[in-house]
C-alpha cells in the first residue's frame, strides 16, 4: 500500500526524501528523509526502474539542505543573549502549506506530517548537536521563528521572575515611584536586578505598606520580572547582598519561578502582625486598654474603603477578620497595640474609625478619639487555609 501511494505520487510530483517521507510521517521510526530514501530504494528493486531523488523539490524547494545556514542565521540572531535552552518555530508561505495538503488530500494520505512540524524538529537537532544548546518546549530561554524562504529569523527572549520578601528598615520611602520622592523600593531592588541580567525591570509586591511604615520581620513577598534579559546565568545572592547594601531596603529568600508561580504570590493575601503606637488626646489607662484588647480580639471589622484612598479604589464595604490581639500601655496618652489580622485591613483606620467608615474601631471602643502614631509591619504570615 505505501510503495504503490509513492509511486503514484512521485509520477506527478518531485519530492525530496524528506517531503517524500513525510507523507508517511507517522508509521514507524526513523527520520522522514529515511523513510524517503528507503521507499525510493524499495520502488527501484521492486520496479527494477530508477527513482533518483529530484534535483529541485517542488515542495520544500531543498530547505532541508540548508539547515546549517539556518542554525548559524538563529545564532546570529542571539548574538549577546546569554540563553542554555530553546524552541524552534517557523513560518513557511503559506502556498506551500496548501500544496502539501492537496498533495494529502488528492492521494488521500493520511499519516502525513506538516512540513513546519519537521524544518522546527530537524532545525532544532541541528542547533543542539552545532552549539550544544537545550531543545524544549516548555518556557525555553528563546525561541526562534525562521522564515526559511526569506530567510529571515525572529527572536523571541523569554522573561525571567524571581520571586523573594523584602524588608523595609527606615520610614518615608514609598513602594513604587511617587512624586516627591527620589527613590522607592521598586527602584532600589530594581537597579539590581536590572544591572546583572541587563534587561528591563518590573517589581511587584503582594500588597504594600503606607510611605511611613516600616516592613520588618521576614519581609513582604514580592516578584521581580525581567523583561528581554541578556544574561541568565546570574548569581540571585550577588543581587541579594547589592540590595541590601543600601541600608534602606534587604531582600531575602530570592529564588527563580514560573509565571505561574508568580501569579500565584502576588494573589494570596497574607495574614499581618502589626505593631502601633496609638496616640489618645483625652487620655488612656490600663483599663481602657484591657477593653480595647478584648473587643478587638477575634472581632469581624466592616471597613469602607478608606477616605484617604478613595480616589484610586472603588468604594466598597471589606469584612476583615482581627486575630490576635496585645496591648500595653506606654504613657497616658499613648498605648502600644499589637495586631494579626486578615491581609487588606487597613490599620490606619482601624484605629481612627474614619468617622465611622470602620466599624468597629479603636476610637468607637474607647468613645474618642484615637490616631496611630506610628505603624510597622512586624511579620508576613504564610499561606492561611481559608484566608481569601
Ligand atoms: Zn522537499
Amino acid at each position: 500500500m505505501i510503495l504503490e501511494k509513492a509511486k503514484e505520487i512521485l509520477e506527478k510530483h518531485h519530492l525530496c526524501n524528506h517531503c517524500l517521507g513525510r507523507l508517511f510521517g507517522k508509521l514507524g521510526k526513523g527520520t522522514n528523509e529515511e523513510r524517503g530514501r528507503a521507499i525510493r530504494l524499495l520502488l527501484s528493486m521492486e520496479t527494477g526502474k530508477e527513482y533518483k531523488e529530484p534535483e529541485k523539490c517542488e515542495l520544500c524547494g531543498g530547505v532541508f539542505n540548508n539547515l546549517d545556514k539556518f542554525a548559524e542565521l538563529c545564532i546570529k540572531a542571539a548574538e549577546g543573549i546569554e540563553f542554555e535552552t530553546f524552541w524552534v518555530g517557523s513560518r513557511f508561505p503559506e502556498e506551500i502549506e496548501k500544496k502539501e495538503e492537496e498533495i494529502w488530500r488528492k492521494f488521500r494520505v493520511v499519516s502525513g506530517e506538516k512540513i513546519t512540524k519537521e524544518f522546527n524538529r530537524e532545525l532544532g537537532k541541528v542547533i543542539a548537536v552545532r552549539y550544544g544548546k537545550t531543545p524544549v518546549k516548555e518556557r525555553p530561554d528563546v525561541v526562534f521563528i525562521v522564515e526559511p524562504f526569506s530567510e529571515k529569523v525572529e527572536l523571541q527572549v523569554n522573561p525571567i521572575y524571581v520571586a523573594g520578601r523584602y524588608r523595609k528598615l527606615i520610614r518615608g520611602i514609598p513602594q513604587t515611584p511617587a512624586p516627591g520622592f527620589k527613590e522607592s523600593i521598586a527602584t532600589i531592588i530594581c537597579r539590581a536586578f536590572k544591572k546583572h541580567f541587563h534587561g528591563k525591570c518590573i517589581f511587584k509586591g503582594a500588597g504594600r505598606e503606607d510611605v511611613d511604615v516600616r516592613m520588618l520581620g521576614n519581609g513582604r513577598p514580592f516578584v521581580v520580572e525581567i523583561k528581554r534579559p541578556r544574561k541568565r546565568k546570574v548569581n540571585l545572592k550577588d543581587i541579594e547582598e547589592e540590595i541590601n547594601q543600601s541600608g534602606k531596603v534587604e531582600v531575602l529568600n530570592l529564588r527563580f519561578i514560573t509565571p505561574e508561580e508568580a501569579e500565584r504570590i502576588l494573589t494570596t493575601r497574607h495574614r499581618k502582625v502589626y505593631e502601633a503606637i496609638v496616640y489618645v488626646k483625652d487620655g488612656i489607662t490600663k483599663e481602657e486598654v484591657e477593653k480595647v484588647v478584648k473587643s478587638l480580639k477575634n472581632a469581624e471589622i466592616k471597613q469602607r474603603t478608606p477616605r484617604r484612598v478613595l480616589n484610586s479604589r472603588a468604594d466598597l464595604v471589606r469584612v476583615r477578620k482581627v486575630y490576635d490581639v496585645k496591648g500595653e500601655l506606654i504613657d497616658d496618652k499613648h498605648f502600644k497595640l499589637r495586631l494579626v489580622t486578615d491581609g487588606g485591613l487597613y490599620i490606619k483606620e482601624l484605629i481612627s474609625g474614619d468617622r465611622g467608615r470602620t466599624t468597629p474601631s479603636v476610637s468607637e471602643i474607647l468613645g474618642k478619639e484615637a490616631w496611630c502614631e506610628i505603624l510597622d509591619v512586624l511579620e508576613v504570615l504564610d499561606d492561611v487555609e481559608g484566608d481569601n
